[in-house]
C-alpha cells in the first residue's frame, strides 16, 4: 500500500478508523467500506453492518476476492494512536476476524508500537543481549588469561591447588569437583569462589558449568602435575605435621616402611601371630626422624594414624614393640601439638 493518499475514514465515531490506499478503485472503495462499517463497538463481538455473503451479492464477488480486497487496500488503525518508532498510524488489523481477535487490545488503546517497528526493536534487544554475553565472557577470559601469566596458582594452598588440577581442561561441576576430592560441598564452594576472586576459572557460559581454558591445561602439564599421581601425604594433618616435624628436626622422611628400617632377624622372634609378618612388611611409620647418616633415631605417629581401640589399636601397640625391640621410640603427635 503506497504511504501517500492514504484516504482515512471512521467506522466508528470515537476511535476506529480504516486507512484507504488512495489508488483504490471506486468501487473497490465502496467494498472496503461496507466490509469495515461497524453498528457497535460497545458490544462483544463486533457488530459489523454489513456480513460479507450480501456484499459477495451486492458486488458479485468471491469471498476471497473481497478479503483480497480489503487486505492489500485497507488497514485498521486507532485513531491518534501512532507508533512511537515511525510516527505512523498503527496498524491493527487487515481482516474482520484479526479486528476480532484484536478487540480488548483495539478497544483499550494498548498499542504503541507498529508490528514493523516492535519487530526491529526485539531483534536490536535479543542483539544487544548477545553482545553483552559475548563481552562479559571476553572479558572473563581476559581476566583468566592474565591470572595465568601472572601465576596467580602459586598463591594457592595445596588443597586450593588440589582443587583446580581436579578440573583439568574438561567442564565439570563443582559438585563432582567436591566429591572427588572428599569435600563437603560448603568446603568445595569456599575454594571455588575463591578461585574463581583470582580469576582462575571460568564459567561454562552455556552450562552452570566451571572449568579453566586449555591454555591453562597445557600450562598444568609444563608444571608436571598428573592427576594420576597421588600425593605423598594421605591428609592435610599429615601434612602439617610434616612442616612441623622438618621446622624441629633437620632430616625428617614421610611414610616409611618398617621393614625398610628393621632387619627382620631381629623382631624375628616376635611374629608369632599369623597376621604378624604380613603387617611387619606392609606397615609403614607416618615419619622417622633420622641423623645426617640416614640412621633412624625414632619413629612419629600423629593423632589420626592410631587408635586407642580395637582392631587397629592391637597393630599400633605390635608395631611399637617392633619399633622398641630394635631401640627406637615412637613419638606421637595429638591434633593440639599441631596447632602449635
Ligand atoms: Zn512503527
Amino acid at each position: 500500500m503506497g504511504k501517500s493518499n492514504m484516504e482515512v475514514i471512521s467506522i466508528e465515531q470515537k476511535y476506529t478508523y480504516v486507512l484507504i490506499s488512495g489508488d483504490t478503485s471506486d468501487i473497490n472503495k465502496e467494498v472496503i467500506t461496507k466490509y469495515w462499517e461497524i453498528i457497535s463497538r460497545n458490544k462483544q463481538p463486533l457488530i459489523f453492518k454489513y456480513m460479507v455473503k450480501d456484499i459477495v451479492e451486492e458486488f458479485g464477488l468471491k469471498q476471497q476476492e473481497i478479503s483480497k480486497v480489503v487486505r492489500e487496500n485497507s488497514e485498521v488503525i486507532i485513531k491518534d494512536n501512532v507508533c512511537v518508532g515511525c510516527g505512523k498510524y498503527i496498524s491493527v488489523a487487515r481482516s474482520r476476524s484479526e479486528l476480532i481477535d484484536d478487540v480488548r487490545l483495539f478497544c483499550n488503546n494498548e498499542y504503541k508500537e507498529c508490528n514493523r517497528c516492535r519487530k526491529i526493536r526485539e531483534d536490536e534487544e535479543i542483539l544487544n543481549k548477545e553482545k553483552e554475553e559475548e563481552e562479559k565472557i571476553a572479558f572473563l577470559f581476559e581476566k583468566h588469561n592474565e591470572s595465568i601469566i601472572n601465576t596467580r596458582y602459586e598463591e594457592l594452598n595445596d588443597l586450593e591447588w588440589n582443587y583446580l588440577v581436579r578440573i583439568g581442561s574438561q567442564y565439570t561441576t563443582p559438585t563432582q569437583v567436591a566429591k572427588k576430592l572428599g569435600l563437603s560441598i560448603k568446603q568445595g564452594n569456599k575454594i571455588l569462589n575463591k578461585l574463581f576472586d583470582m580469576s582462575l576459572l571460568v564459567n561454562n557460559p552455556y552450562k552452570q558449568e566451571i572449568g579453566i581454558n586449555d591454555n591453562f591445561a597445557n600450562k598444568l602439564k609444563d608444571i608436571g602435575i598428573k592427576n594420576k599421581v597421588k600425593p605423598i601425604f594421605g591428609s592435610e594433618l599429615a601434612k602439617k605435621a610434616f612442616r612441623q616435624l622438618k621446622k624441629k628436626y633437620l632430616f625428617v622422611y614421610p611414610e616409611i616402611p618398617v621393614c625398610a628400617i628393621i632387619e627382620k632377624e631381629n623382631i624375628d622372634h616376635l611374629l608369632t601371630e599369623s597376621w604378624h609378618y604380613n603387617y611387619f612388611l606392609t606397615c609403614r611409620l607416618d615419619f622417622v626422624v633420622t641423623d645426617r647418616e640416614g640412621v633412624p633415631e625414632f619413629g612419629v605417629e600423629f593423632q589420626g594414624s592410631y587408635h586407642t581401640d580395637g582392631d587397629q589399636y592391637k597393630k599400633d601397640e605390635f608395631k611399637e614393640m617392633l619399633l622398641n625391640e630394635v631401640g627406637l621410640n615412637i613419638q606421637k603427635l595429638t591434633t593440639e601439638d599441631l596447632k602449635v
